[in-house]
């Protein structure tokens, strides 16, 4: 076996020859003719003239070794469902849907929206455009009409798939109205809306463009839809992220590479063998979905659990349960559930067989030392793997790839630089790079990004270009917008975001995008929304606005029917994920002389840190009230 440190110099100094071997473990229909194409820096081609489909590599390639063995595992304790389907099953469910989406009118190259629950038929609706080429686009199911509205208008899509309802602790969210509400809010109008109907809210359907997906799927039951072999690089899907402006970027993905990187991915790093089951507790709305509920198991041969529920209903110990009944080796979550299921009775630790399960891998926001402790404990020391990645890269950039060596972790670090990624830390003032150990710099990525990485923005080359390729002076390099120190070993640590965006239980949101919502009450004048630190959820949004009207600011029960009010309008324009956990008033906000405002020293002053060196700011007053406001529950 190669060591970790030979096997990961081979990827950055034979670039070409090591993904052209790791191109071998997919299905290519014709073989790629360059493996990178790096003439137009910073956008890679990789693959260039290879043709392959994700679909197959997920779906078809099985048929023969492993038809009848489990691919799709739905699991819902919301409905008291449990399905499984056979990776046969799966490729009649996946045709249907292909068949169905094709007369719709969907075409190779059209998008296709998808707003949906945890449920099979999302699995169905993302393999199907795979199969046919379309490019998904899917929406997390707590995004509201606003939100909603925004991406639709700017995938497009033909068609958008969609339900009745989802389902939250054992009651019904309905969607459709929100569907609705967004179609009505956007400007771009798809030609017909697809509804899966789980009976749990009433809908009114549009005559003329909702439609079934009960009553298209029987007479479509024996559909046979062949794979259409794209071009690996053509776009699988875009996902939009949050970032410092209002609008979301939809980070756009291709196809071989991204086959190529999620299959290595499962051999390097989550170690899943074929025949296996990977659970992974996330949901399809977020990058880890795509990547490690649909596509990178399927790729692997493995069984998936897609898991429709909370990790405490009907108990705090549903997971191991299932864990137990389905013999899950790999299983893959987020910090905030841990920490969520830490306030549970930690017998039902013990009360499951675990013996299967191989190694917890948790990523989406900084692992604690706390957390990480009392998870290695309660699962008896098996091992806990934190691996920091981002919606823009698909999978990995550290880990340890214990599929290549076995290599310690780290308390508090999410391992090494993972193969592909010349990852550096550079001086965010110079662009110089920090080469000793334990230097605090900003966590860059020289190019080519890896297979698999985000080609560029949906539609905006020169967004991409702007916003990921330009903020290191002097250098064309990725920026993470993450701070971070390597120590001496090569194990990174991350210090947090260089920029304005918050990690609220592992989802990613940007202030910006709340501030604008905010700002639509008709009340507020100006607003600034900063992340504090939360001991469940890793961070949490606060708010600070400023009224138009102050003239109730002295009575408690009108700023809080206010702040009840302004809750409201980011419910209804980004959706609850995105509500602050507070919104207080004030008269003024801190800013220095030239109008910027200081964020930091508002951050600081919330989770009661010294805000530092404060002569540039304009009105010493404005901090004071926020001081004054958050003072007791500090
Ligand atoms: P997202 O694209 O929503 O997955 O968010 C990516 C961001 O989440 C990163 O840029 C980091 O700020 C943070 N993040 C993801 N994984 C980790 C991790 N393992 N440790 C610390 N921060 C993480």
């Amino acid at each position: 076996m190669a060591s970790y440190a030979d096997f990961y110099r081979r990827s950055i100094d034979d670039r070409d020859a090591f993904w052209a071997e790791q191109a071998q473990l997919i299905d290519w229909q014709t073989p790629p003719q360059t493996v990178c194409d790096y003439s137009n820096p910073p956008f890679a081609r990789w693959f260039a003239g290879g043709t392959t489909n994700l679909c197959h590599n997920a779906v078809d390639r099985h048929l023969a070794e492993r038809g009848d063995q489990p691919a799709l595992i739905f699991v819902s304790t919301e409905t008291d469902q449990e399905t499984i389907y056979t990776f046969r099953q799966l490729h009649a469910e996946v045709q249907r849907m292909a068949a169905v989406l094709q007369g719709l009118g969907v075409k190779k190259g059209d998008r296709v929206l998808i707003y949906m629950p945890m449920i099979a038929e999302a699995c169905f609706a993302m393999l199907a455009c795979a199969r046919i080429g379309a490019i998904h686009s899917v929406v997390f199911g707590g995004f509201a009409s606003g939100s909603l509205a925004t991406r639709i208008d700017d995938a497009e899509p033909t068609v958008i798939v969609s339900a009745d309802a989802g389902s939250r602790a054992g009651k019904p969210v309905p969607y459709k109205h929100l569907l609705d509400e967004a179609i009505q809010l956007a400007k771009h109008k798809p030609k017909a809306v697809l509804l899966v109907d789980r009976g749990l809210a009433p809908m009114k359907l549009v005559e003329g463009r909702d439609q079934l997906w009960g009553a298209l799927r029987e007479a479509n039951l024996n559909a046979q839809v062949p794979c259409e072999w794209v071009d690996a690089t053509h776009p699988s899907y875009t996902l939009y992220t949050s970032g410092t402006t209002g609008k979301p970027k939809g980070v756009q993905r291709d196809t071989g590479g991204y086959a190529v990187a999620l299959a290595a991915s499962m051999r390097y790093i989550y170690c899943g063998n074929p025949g296996e089951t990977f659970f992974s507790t996330s949901d399809i709305g977020w990058v880890v979905g795509h990547s490690y509920i649909i596509y990178g198991p399927l790729i692997g041969g493995m069984a998936t659990i897609m898991y429709e529920g909370t990790p405490v209903r009907p108990d705090g110990g549903i997971w191991w349960q299932l864990v137990e009944k389905y013999k899950v080796t790999v299983m893959f979550s987020a910090p905030t559930a841990v920490r969520v299921l830490k306030k549970q009775d930690p017998a039902y630790l013990t009360k499951y067989d675990l013996s299967s399960l191989r190694t917890l891998f948790l990523a989406g926001e900084p692992l604690d030392e706390p957390t990480a402790k009392w998870i290695s404990e309660g699962l008896k020391g098996k091992p806990i793997v934190d691996n920091y990645w981002q919606t823009e890269t698909g999978w990995p950039i550290l880990a340890v790839c214990n599929g290549v060596e076995p290599t310690p972790t780290k308390f508090g670090s999410p391992g090494k630089a993972v193969y592909g990624y010349n990852v550096k830390l550079l001086d965010d003032q110079t662009g110089a790079e920090l080469t000793g150990a334990n230097q605090k710099g900003v966590i860059a990525i020289e190019g080519p990004l890896p297979p698999g990485c985000m080609q560029t923005v949906w539609r905006d080359d020169a967004r991409f270009v702007n916003t990921y390729w330009s903020s290191v002076p002097n250098k064309l390099v990725y920026s993470t917008f993450d701070w971070g120190i390597r120590d001496e070993d090569g194990y990174y640590f991350i210090l947090g975001r260089t920029d304005d965006v918050i990690n609220v239980a592992g989802h990613r949101l940007g202030t910006r995008e709340i501030e604008e919502a905010i700002s639509s009450h008709p009340n507020v004048a100006e607003v600034a929304v900063v992340g504090v630190a939360d001991q469940l959820k890793g961070q949490v949004a606060m708010a600070f606005a400023v009224l138009k009207d102050a003239g109730q600011l002295d009575d408690p029960a009108a700023m809080l029917k206010l702040e009840g009010e302004v809750m409201k309008v980011v419910d209804g324009s980004l959706g609850a994920v995105a509500r602050p956990e507070r919104v207080r008033f004030v008269t003024v906000l801190p800013k220095t002389r030239s109008g910027k405002l200081l964020r930091r020293a508002v951050q600081a002053v919330c989770e009661g840190r010294d805000p530092g060196d404060l002569t540039t700011m304009e009105d010493p007053a404005a901090l004071q009230q926020i001081k004054d406001l958050v003072a007791p529950v500090v």
